[in-house]
């Protein structure tokens, strides 16, 4: 069983992004502190992989990031909102305690800018990101749960990434 573990600041789409993937749905509001987990089998390039889908929630209250449920994640999407500088500022962060942790060169790992329906709103410009992500080598993807735009194109990178890393295994 692999923990996919999807991570980024409270409220820039956690939970709308996941659910949108499994069941296609579109809610206003789910409880920001809750963590939920999922199982799903998927096929990946002919092969049947076991994902747990742990919707993370709450980590700016944990003290350490060993204590986080983050700590035992084997793949990371990890979001930010494109209209929230904050959120891409934490994402960052994020991205280095998880690299810092790990302790190997490689963890599957996918970029996801959220709420891409709020371009008028965007605080975060696309030049910046990609300059970001190319530098570590971390596919990037904008999204949004609301209207379902790149939803399971998403999963499919981090699907990806997994594939390639479990095929050298
Ligand atoms: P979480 O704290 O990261 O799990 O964030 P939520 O999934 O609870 O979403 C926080 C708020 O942002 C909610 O009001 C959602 O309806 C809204 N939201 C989530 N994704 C999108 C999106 O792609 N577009 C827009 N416009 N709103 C979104
Ligand atoms: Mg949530």
């Amino acid at each position: 069983m692999l923990r996919l573990c999807v991570a980024g600041s409270g409220g820039v789409g956690k939970s709308s992004l996941t659910i949108r993937y499994l069941r296609d749905e579109f809610t206003e509001y789910y409880d920001p502190t809750l963590e939920e987990t999922y199982q799903k089998e998927i096929e990946y390039a002919g092969r049947l992989y076991d994902i747990e889908i742990v919707d993370t929630a709450g980590q700016e209250e944990f003290s350490s990031f060993r204590d986080s449920s983050l700590a035992t994640g084997d793949a990371f999407l990890i979001l930010f909102a494109i209209n929230s500088q904050a959120s891409w500022l934490e994402m960052k962060e994020l991205r280095s305690k998880i690299i810092e942790d790990k302790e190997q060169p490689s963890i599957p790992m996918v970029i996801v800018g959220n709420k891409r329906d709020l371009e008028d709103e965007r605080e975060v410009e696309s030049d910046e990101i990609l300059e970001y992500c190319n530098s570590f080598s971390i596919p990037y993807i904008e999204t949004s749960a609301k209207t379902g735009l790149n939803v399971q194109e998403a999963f499919q990178l981090i699907y990806g990434q997994i594939h390639r890393l479990q095929a050298h295994m």
